[in-house]
């Protein structure tokens, strides 16, 4: 039997990692998709556990190649999945999960229809303003393209299978676990 692919999609800030690490963990069965990514590491990330850090030139290559299974830009930077170990995963039954924006959400669904695509939703805009402001890691005009895509983001929720507010996060882990393990639709 082959696994799943479960899209998250969110806006920055939204508190997707915080969601995403709590599911790995009652979860080890999952398999979590490691992007590339040309951004510098933040403080506390490290390589081939949060991103594989390169160069714009190695990924514009990865992308001409077909390496990537989608990718996108994002406030300056270039994100995508790579597609072998995902399809590699899936063939073996295994379920990947995916944490990715918007343009990758949706190039997914057009080459993966199948996939189960979930949505995280702030409490508000203004919380989610806070909580970028509060990670204090970017700058005034990264925080500010940032809240431009989130709304962006925040106003194509309803593309998307299941929209999740992340207000308290034991309640939204619960409800993503039930969209994920829910029996089979025959
Ligand atoms: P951050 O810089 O905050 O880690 O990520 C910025 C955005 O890029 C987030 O919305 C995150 O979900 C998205 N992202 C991370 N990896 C990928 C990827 O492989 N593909 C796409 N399309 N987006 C990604």
């Amino acid at each position: 039997m082959t696994g799943k692919l479960i899209v998250l999609t969110g806006p920055s800030g939204v508190g997707k990692g915080t969601l995403l690490r709590s599911l790995l963990q009652r979860h080890p069965e999952l398999y979590f998709s490691v992007s590339m990514t040309t951004r510098s590491p933040r403080p506390g990330e490290s390589v081939g556990q949060h991103y594989f850090f390169v160069s714009r030139s190695h990924f514009e290559q990865m992308a001409a190649r077909g390496e990537l299974l989608e990718w996108a830009e994002f406030a300056g930077n270039y994100y995508g999945t790579p597609r072998q170990p995902v399809l590699d995963q899936i063939q073996q039954g295994k379920s990947v999960v995916l944490e990715i924006e918007l343009v990758g959400a949706r190039q997914i669904r057009q080459t993966y229809p199948k996939a189960l695509q979930i949505f995280i939703m702030p409490p508000s805009i203004d919380e989610l303003e806070r909580r970028i402001r509060s990670r204090a890691q970017d700058s005034e005009a990264a925080i500010a393209r940032r809240l431009a895509r989130a709304r962006e983001e925040i106003n194509a929720a309803k593309e998307f299978d299941l929209q999740v507010i992340n207000d308290d996060l034991q309640a939204a882990l619960s409800a993503i676990e039930a969209a994920l393990f829910a029996p089979a639709q025959c």
